[in-house]
């Protein structure tokens, strides 16, 4: 279905329409060969709390941003290549969020919400369909190992690992990289190198250093020498801040997904 769209006139005009909502915010996406296949606003589980996000789903890309504007203004795009997703459902929470999924990738995972079961079926089945279709185009094999998903900062009033420490404005939560736990200082204060992620070694919790670095001895960071001082501020979620964002005045449409219904347009 959605390869009769590939050069179709509506096509080319939603990437185009996509693209300048990104301004010059955003990469150019008018590919040879890509589609548009979906768009809608999820909610995206942040470090903090959930926001609301404008995503996008191409046949070879998932691209998603911060609303400035509904339907006419988004920035701090990311563009996360779907030949490394995997999708896994999340139970609904009675006393908390519903209709929720992972995504995850080797560099970047995180939790996002449809407002109802229908959406998130609908999601994730166009998302499913997009990550087979590449796979099977280009032979390639699913990515194996996924980067962890974070445990938002509310879920953790003590330190996951210690279970002791209390936080604070003092003392700040991290998060471990390997894991994604919540934890204090002095039970993160190492740091290895997970390529997938970084160049640089990153901080992991004490469990994992020992699981690592059992595994792998030659790569061992040892971040004590350089102070233990280091606050969490280089650590956030990189669209994590969205003061732009006005308070989340966002109307709730259907999502739209592109081939279903249409014939072959011209
Ligand atoms: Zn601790
Ligand atoms: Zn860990």
């Amino acid at each position: 279905m959605v390869d009769k769209l590939v050069n179709s006139e509506a096509n080319a005009r939603r990437i185009a329409m996509v693209e300048s909502c990104f301004g010059s915010s955003g990469q150019p996406l008018a590919v040879p060969g890509r589609v548009l296949v979906g768009e809608g606003v999820l909610t995206k589980m942040c470090r903090k709390k959930p926001k609301t996000r404008q995503f996008y789903l191409f046949n070879d890309i998932l691209v998603y941003g911060n609303i400035i504007i509904n339907k006419k203004k988004y920035n701090k795009q990311h563009i996360i290549p779907l030949e490394e997703v995997k999708l896994e459902s999340i139970e609904d929470d009675p006393r908390g969020y519903q209709h929720g999924w992972l995504i995850k990738t080797a560099s970047k995972s995180f939790a996002v919400y449809a407002a109802t079961p229908l959406e998130k079926g609908e999601w994730m089945a166009h998302i499913n369909k997009c990550i087979d279709d590449l796979l099977r185009k280009s032979g390639k094999k699913a990515v194996a190992e996924h980067a962890a998903v974070w445990v938002p900062d509310g879920k953790a009033p003590v330190c996951m690992h210690c279970e002791k420490t209390q936080f604070t404005l003092i003392n700040r939560r991290h998060h471990c990289r390997k894991c994604g736990a919540v934890v204090c200082g002095p039970c993160s204060n190492k740091r290895f190198l997970l390529p997938n992620q970084s160049s640089k070694p990153l901080r992991v919790c004490l469990r994992c250093y020992d699981l690592l670095s059992g595994a792998k001895a030659n790569h061992l960071v040892d971040s004590a020498q350089k102070g233990n001082n280091q606050d969490s501020s280089g650590e956030e979620d990189s669209d994590d801040d969205d003061e732009a964002q006005k308070a989340q005045e966002v109307y709730h449409d259907l999502p739209k997904f592109y081939g279903d219904n249409e014939k072959a347009e011209k």
